[in-house]
């Protein structure tokens, strides 16, 4: 099965792929977190990167999609993956049509005038795992694994109102793409984590 998870910046992609991937065993792969291991490893690609994930801005398609492609290429990923945060616009759809095929694309629906507190009071974890500043009650540390909780250096004002506008000018239209192709499945997002994640597993049912 390859899916694909959509949805905007704050939408809770990255939590409900963690679920999703325990659950089903999905192979779970996200662009932000390759270009963010390259960033932390210093890598050519990590600097190129960085310059634009500070802006807010997507980074360039012949190197994301380039990193895709290789990725799938990989044996692990024949038996099926779950994409997270790509595609991000009509261009990189295209191009993954190209090398692979996508079963379905899983539309994570928040209103758009939840996201911004979403992502600015996000706190995340090295082990993948996010949590919302105010559910936290002052802790610091992952309730998971115990390791200190940081920001994102993306998740700040500035930041986060490029990434809204990118998305809304980019990835939204993904949405039109992927209903065209008859392959869209849309989620109400709003709600905690495991309400919306019981959600999405219905939906997912219904389609495997
Ligand atoms: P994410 O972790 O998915 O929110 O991604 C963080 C940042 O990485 C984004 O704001 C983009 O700058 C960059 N990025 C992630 N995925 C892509 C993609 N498919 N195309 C271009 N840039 C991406």
């Amino acid at each position: 099965m390859n899916i694909i998870l959509l949805g905007a910046p704050g939408a809770g992609k990255g939590t409900q792929a963690s679920m999703l991937a325990e659950k089903y065993g999905f192979l779970h792969i996200s662009t932000g977190d390759i270009f963010r291991a390259n960033i932390k490893g210093g890598t050519e690609i990590g600097k190129l990167a960085k310059t634009y994930i500070d802006a807010g801005k997507l980074v360039p398609d012949s190197v994301t999609c380039e990193i895709v492609k290789d990725r799938l290429s990989k044996e692990d990923a024949a038996e099926g993956f779950m994409l997270d945060g790509f595609p991000r616009n009509v261009f990189q759809a295209e191009q993954l049509d190209s090398f692979s095929k996508i079963d379905f694309c899983l539309n994570i629906n928040v209103p758009f005038e939840l996201l911004m507190d979403r992502i600015c009071g996000r706190r995340v974890c090295v082990c993948g795992e996010s949590y919302h500043v105010t559910a936290l009650n002052g802790r610091t540390t992952c309730l998971k694994c115990g390791k200190e909780l940081y920001r994102r250096a993306d998740d700040n004002p500035e930041t986060v109102s490029a990434r809204l506008e990118t998305y809304l000018r980019e990835t939204e239209p993904l949405i039109g793409y992927y209903e065209k192709q008859g392959k869209l499945l849309s989620v109400n997002g709003n709600g905690a984590p495991k309400e919306v994640f019981a959600r999405i597993c219905s939906a997912i049912d219904s389609r495997i």
